[in-house]
């Protein structure tokens, strides 16, 4: 169940809110403590769907700061007025009398981490002879999540168990799959009631929350900073078009990225994208991985073989596979001659990338020795960056993230650079047309957006970890609405 929690401030603006959530949620808590002067029975009487009443108290997290015999009373008021459930933190639960037609939350609160003693905690809300027991700590670190999961695994009591925060996003998606009795969603942005808690429309259309449950494969993109990935959107869209039992998660991991995928084995995860600044210390967590990685020195992608992990490199293949299109297909990269502009990590990995399909590369950097020390372990040419104008060549592929947003009026290489018949090749998707691009067309060259080499790379990881052909013109479509956004 999906339950939105009404936190607006009068007694017109909690009814609004309220008719405002039930077409969208299964029911909503009324947060008594963020409206002090508000009425209780005409909200009661006119509810448009089942209702939880709380009155949270400054000591759990809440607004609440008149007396706790006043706040008892409100909540004794509601069982007596039939609350379809009426929430009361463990310490005092033991003071209200029950009602016939209400279920008591008993619940819990910590502001300061996740406890190692969830069970010992749990226990105890179980004993006060609660309907549902409920527990929201606050997650500093994602594996956090983890002893979530774990209490409402190993529980057959009705229990609603949350992670608080950015760390813990994912248990108020992930938790259903585990057995959480509800989660909370705001009605929109800004009008959340905890840290962490995402809006009803994301968990309804990005994650697909309703179909999530034991059998859900789960997927998701390790990274730091990760908030603003595109790949949940895409992935989850993907896999929807397809009708797959599965869903794709943001693992934000701050730190020991190896010790994260060893410790989140324990709940299957099937596969995962791997992004800045993981790519390369994830290795050590792989069991095997491919040539083409062990060449990079970097992977972007991880499958999950029946436990064992293979980590791959979808980045390169990606581009490698935009580039060839564009050029016709087949071995149409042998022998011809390609400036690649920039040296960082996309810059090396496709050096190889090319270099393997016999392509005479020329790699073109700001930091000239740094280029050079690549051309040197890749086996090709280097030269400076301002020098690009004077080779000659048949490909000009820029991976600087020079023209990104939001220095959109930038270019890697001077216009004397573009002449017709090159092809130019941009990584940078954001914005899809960058001033490379648009200075390559006015030019005559033919031109190659990032967002291909984007939608590739995500297409090739959604093939790998599900042997079903991606939905590409989805994932592109996905792409483009948030970008042009
Ligand atoms: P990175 O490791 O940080 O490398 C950045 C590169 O850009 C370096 O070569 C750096 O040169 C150069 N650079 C930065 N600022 C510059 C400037 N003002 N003038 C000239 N050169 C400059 O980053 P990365 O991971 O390789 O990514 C590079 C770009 O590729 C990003 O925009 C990224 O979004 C894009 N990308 C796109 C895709 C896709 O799917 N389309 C995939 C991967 C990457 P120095 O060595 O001199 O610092």
């Amino acid at each position: 169940m999906i339950c939105v929690p009404i936190v607006a401030e009068t007694q017109e603006g909690m009814a609004g809110a309220m008719r405002a959530a039930a077409g969208r949620a299964d029911l909503v808590e009324l947060r008594m403590d963020y409206a002090p002067g508000v009425e209780l029975e005409p909200l009661l009487a006119d509810r448009p769907c089942p209702v939880i009443v709380t009155c949270r108290p400054l000591r759990e997290g809440g607004r609440y700061e008149g007396a706790e015999t006043d706040r008892l009373t409100l909540l004794q008021r509601a069982v007596e007025l039939g609350a379809d459930y009426v929430d009361i933190e463990m310490d005092c639960a033991d003071q209200l009398r029950r009602g016939p037609d209400t279920k008591l939350i008993v619940s819990h609160h910590d502001f300061n981490g996740v406890p190692d003693d969830l069970d010992a905690i749990h226990e105890r809300l179980v004993a006060m002879k609660s309907d549902v027991a409920k527990i929201a700590c606050m997650a500093k670190d994602v594996r956090d999540n983890l002893k979530v999961f774990r209490l409402l695994r190993n529980t057959t009591h009705p229990t609603i168990a949350l992670a608080m925060g950015e760390a813990g996003m994912i248990s108020r998606v992930l938790g259903r799959k585990f057995g959480n009795f509800l989660t909370f969603a705001s009605l929109e942005h800004g009008r959340e009631s905890a840290p962490g808690q995402l809006t009803v429309n994301d968990l309804q259309t990005l994650y697909h929350y309703k179909r999530i449950g034991p059998g859900t494969a789960v997927f998701g993109v390790i990274g730091n900073p990760i908030a603003h990935s595109m790949s949940p959107a895409i992935m989850n869209a993907a896999f929807d078009a397809c009708g797959m039992d599965a869903v794709y998660l943001p693992f934000r991991v701050e730190r020991d990225v190896v010790g994260f995928v060893h410790d989140f084995h324990e709940i299957g995860v099937r596969g995962y994208s791997v992004t800045i600044p993981h790519k390369r210390t994830i290795l050590p967590a792989m069991d095997e991985v491919d040539d083409l990685v062990a060449k990079i020195g970097a992977l972007n992608t991880v499958v999950n073989h029946k436990g064992r992990l293979h980590g791959t490199n979808t980045d390169v293949r990606g581009a490698l596979k935009a580039l060839t299109d564009a050029l016709g297909g087949g071995d149409a990269l042998q022998g011809l001659r390609v400036l690649l502009a920039g040296a960082g990590g996309a810059g090396r990995a496709l050096a190889v990338g090319l270099v393997e399909r016999g392509a005479e590369v020329v790699i073109a950097n700001r930091t000239y020795d740094k280029g050079l020390r690549l051309a040197k372990e890749v086996g090709c040419a280097a030269c400076k960056l301002d020098e690009v104008a004077e080779q000659r060549a048949d490909i000009l592929l820029n991976t600087t993230s020079v023209g990104m947003h939001p220095e959109v009026d930038a270019s890697p290489v001077s216009p004397d650079a573009l002449r017709p018949g090159l092809l130019v090749f941009d990584a940078v998707y954001n914005p899809l047309e960058t001033k490379l691009l648009r200075e390559a067309k006015a030019a005559g060259c033919r031109t190659v957006s990032g967002l291909d080499w984007f939608v590739n790379q995500a297409a090739l990881q959604f093939e790998l970890w599900t042997g079903h052909v991606a939905p590409r013109d989805i994932m592109e479509q996905i792409v483009r609405q948030r970008l042009e956004r």
